[in-house]
């Protein structure tokens, strides 16, 4: 007899139905939504899910959203997004969602921009704006696991009050000897700044990893650059000029997803 098996889709890309579960803002033009999941499944930090809004005509709009929290976290995810202008579904997430709603996702995706404890490292991180979401999912995943896998983190931002989860991040660094912070403010910085002040540049990036033990050349470490495609493509690039090897250099660009329908 032969038993001809339906083809059944990919039960983790499968559409559920997530429960806003907490809205918390982050900066003045980003928020964290928690989302309670009926299907969750461990995620691997540096992952996305995909958002689904549908108007009461049937319009719909799809958008992709990293995982912000680390994996240990069972049943729920953090979101973490940022306000585009005029943005569609972005602006319907941080502005008209409230606990208690409903919102269509599918996920985790993703299997190329990951990291976890096991796959060693040393890391070098380089976050431009909300790039820092996925990243954070690393650094948390680190932590509640208590590895000491060294870290070295160039976070660019616009100003002090842009940096997203600057505190958490203050306090990651503070508890755990092997990883180092650095921040670039590019438009306002602060009264006695003594971070960087302009775009991620190749001398920089040269700087930060100059006395990094896992000098972002040597073979060994990971790097991983997400952030606005310019962004990306930018650093990426002075990486490369500065000697590291480009299969070492993983990105991730939040360049627009498209997706309306
Ligand atoms: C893998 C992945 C992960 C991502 N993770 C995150 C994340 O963690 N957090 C996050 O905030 N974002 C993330 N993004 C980006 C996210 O998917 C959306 O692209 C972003 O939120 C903007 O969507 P939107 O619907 O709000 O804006 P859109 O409606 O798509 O518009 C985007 C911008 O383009 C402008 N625009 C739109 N149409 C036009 C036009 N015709 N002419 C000129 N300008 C126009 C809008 O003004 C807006 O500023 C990720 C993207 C990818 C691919």
């Amino acid at each position: 007899m032969v038993v001809i098996a339906k083809r059944l889709p990919e039960p983790r890309l499968a559409w559920q139905i997530a429960t806003v579960q907490a809205i918390q803002r982050e900066t003045p033009r980003v928020k964290t939504i928690t989302l309670r999941l009926p299907d969750w499944m461990r995620h691997r930090p540096g992952q996305h899910y995909d958002v689904r809004l549908t108007a009461p005509d049937g319009y719909q709009a799809q958008r992709s959203y990293s995982i912000a929290s680390e994996p240990e976290r069972e049943g729920e995810i953090d979101l973490t997004v940022e306000q585009a202008p005029d943005g569609e579904v972005s602006v319907y997430m941080c502005e008209v969602l409230v606990p208690g709603d409903l919102m269509e996702v599918r996920g985790p995706i993703g299997g190329y921009f990951v990291w976890e404890t096991s796959m060693g490292g040393p890391l070098l991180l380089v976050a431009g704006g909300v790039g820092i979401v996925p990243l954070m999912s690393m650094l948390r995943h680190r932590a509640v696991v208590g590895a000491e896998v060294p870290v070295r983190l160039l976070y660019s931002a616009r100003s002090l009050e842009d940096v997203i989860y600057y505190q958490e991040l203050e306090q990651l660094a503070r508890t755990s000897p092997t990883l180092e912070i650095y921040y670039t403010l590019t438009r306002k910085q602060p009264p006695g700044w003594q971070g960087y002040a302009r775009r991620v540049d190749g001398p920089m990036l040269q700087e930060v990893t100059a006395s990094f033990v896992g000098a972002a050349q040597g073979p060994a470490t990971r790097v991983y650059v997400c952030g606005p495609t310019p962004f990306v493509e930018v650093a990426a690039n002075a990486l490369v000029d500065i000697g590291v090897p480009p299969e070492q250099v993983r990105t991730e660009r939040f360049g627009p997803t498209g997706g309306s329908a």
